[in-house]
């Protein structure tokens, strides 16, 4: 379903007019493309607070790493200029845009060290590129440290606050950190225009060593990788995602739906798996069809059958939960104990933000995410350290899907612009995120759940 609005914003008449009359003013997002794959321009590096010396030395060497290409040496408040100065931007051609900016606020402890977070960005926040980034790099609470807990807690808020008004496709997002490279297939993500739809999230980098791959390009190459419910809509883009990164695709989906997973799979070089998830059996099955193992499982099949509580029989009930909630359980046992699961797996579950801030007309639907989460970050620890496995959620908003053009039109409407971004996302944005969690080098991402949503305002 073409989001008209959108196309009509695009034309200076559409802007004119909109703008005249108070309405949203989605931008038109910069997405990956093969011939356009980092963003165009400079990257500015920023320092609030004091930051450990080792952590800032790997963090420049990885962003030296990470297009868009750093513009210089570090500036900022603390580290190049008294408090309150504007921060320098060295090496930047005069008068071209950051592309993203990344402020590195891990040294940040108290309260004096917030007003360096408003002096580094202050001044430069208007200057970034239209469809640029901002990303905050922040550290983990100090259970011990109420002072430094405070102003690392204000972080998000300010984060979040920021990803509500900066506008023009741009995004702002938090990483907490301890280790730069353990971080850097994070960081690689958020810089670039993979995660066009991904704004106002805090993300928890563990300090685990990363393996970077041989290839950037390809890191999945010589992997496998399953999706459930892969024949259409976001396990898809997922698949294809998937399969451009390198893997061997397993394109996992109900016996009704052969044909279509038939096609993709033959599409992308990989193999169709046509089996109901909820069957008992289904990970015994999966595990037959896979000899060889398996790298990367990710839980997308999933069913709404929306009704208000006092409407809604146990035969709407029962399915969103067998489908949504129970067969990922049960998969996720099956396939660990087997052994299916590679050293080095990942597992990407897809909740939804209707789990995390609930909506009307979905107890069935939400309680289904809601324990996908609870799976998620109950299971993450463990999956790693007994299995080296780990466990994630991506947590889509309003995708442009067949399961959101049903909506009716004002609440799809409505749908769509309730996010920062002012726009519906598309399967392909649930689907590179998904790809950043599959990465080899993500290891050190765990029991996350990541929001897909353009900065939602339903429970944000
Ligand atoms: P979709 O209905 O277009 O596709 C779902 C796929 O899952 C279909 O191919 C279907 O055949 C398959 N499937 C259903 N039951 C299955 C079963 N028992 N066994 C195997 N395969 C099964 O849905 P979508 O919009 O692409 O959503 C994909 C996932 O993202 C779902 O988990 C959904 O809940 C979640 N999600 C979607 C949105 C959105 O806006 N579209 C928002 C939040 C979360």
């Amino acid at each position: 379903m073409a989001d008209r609005f959108l196309s009509f914003t695009g034309t200076a008449p559409g802007r004119f007019l909109t703008r005249r009359l108070g309405l949203p003013q989605p931008a038109a997002l910069r997405r990956w493309s093969p011939e356009r794959p980092a963003l165009d321009g400079t990257l500015l590096r920023l320092v609030a607070g004091k930051p450990d010396p080792d952590l800032a030395a790997g963090l420049a060497d990885v962003l030296a790493r990470t297009g868009p290409h750093p513009s210089g040496a570090p500036s900022g408040a603390s580290a190049a200029a008294p408090s309150g100065t504007r921060p320098e931007r060295a090496g930047a051609p005069a008068g071209q845009p950051p592309a993203a900016v990344v402020l590195d606020a891990t040294g940040v402890r108290d309260v004096d060290a917030l007003g360096d977070v408003h002096a580094a960005l202050h001044p430069v926040v208007r200057s970034v590129a239209a469809s640029g980034r901002v990303v905050v790099l922040g550290a983990p609470l100090d259970a011990a440290d109420h002072h430094q807990a405070a102003a690392q807690q204000a972080l998000e808020g300010f984060t979040r606050s920021l990803g509500k008004e900066i506008g023009r496709g741009r995004t702002v997002n938090l990483v907490r950190l301890t280790d730069a490279s353990a971080a850097e297939s994070t960081l690689r993500f958020l810089l670039s225009p993979k995660s066009a739809y991904v704004s106002g999230q805090v993300i928890h980098v563990g300090a685990d060593a990363a393996t970077a791959p041989e290839d950037w390009d390809r890191p999945l190459a010589g992997r496998t990788a399953l999706v459930t419910g892969a024949a259409r809509g976001i396990g898809e883009a997922v698949a294809e995602t998937l399969a451009r990164d390198g893997a061997h695709v397993v394109v996992l989906d109900v016996p009704a739906a052969e044909k279509d997973a038939r096609a993709l799979a033959e599409r992308l070089g990989g193999t169709a798996l046509t089996l109901d998830i909820t069957a008992a059996d289904a990970g015994a099955r999966i595990a037959a069809a896979l000899p060889g193992g398996l790298d990367v499982l990710i839980h997308n099949a999933g069913v709404t059958r929306d009704r208000r509580l006092v409407n809604m029989p146990a035969e709407r009930w029962s399915p969103v939960m067998e489908v949504n909630l129970a067969s990922v359980l049960r998969t996720t046992d099956a396939l660990l104990a087997s052994g299916t699961l590679r050293p080095g797996g990942r597992i990407v579950a897809t909740a939804s933000v209707a789990g995390l801030a609930g909506n009307a007309g979905q107890t069935n639907y939400g309680a289904s995410k809601a324990g996908v989460v609870g799976l998620v970050r109950s299971l993450a620890p463990r999956a790693l350290e007994q299995h080296g496995v780990t466990v994630n959620a991506v947590a889509p908003g309003f995708i442009e899907t067949r399961m959101t053009a049903a909506i009716p039109l004002f609440i799809r409407e409505a749908g769509r612009r309730m996010n920062s971004l002012a726009q519906g996302g598309l399967p392909v944005d649930v689907a590179e995120t998904t790809a950043w969690l599959a990465h080899p080098a993500s290891g050190a991402v765990n029991g996350q759940v990541v929001r897909v949503c353009g900065q939602s305002l339903l429970g944000a």
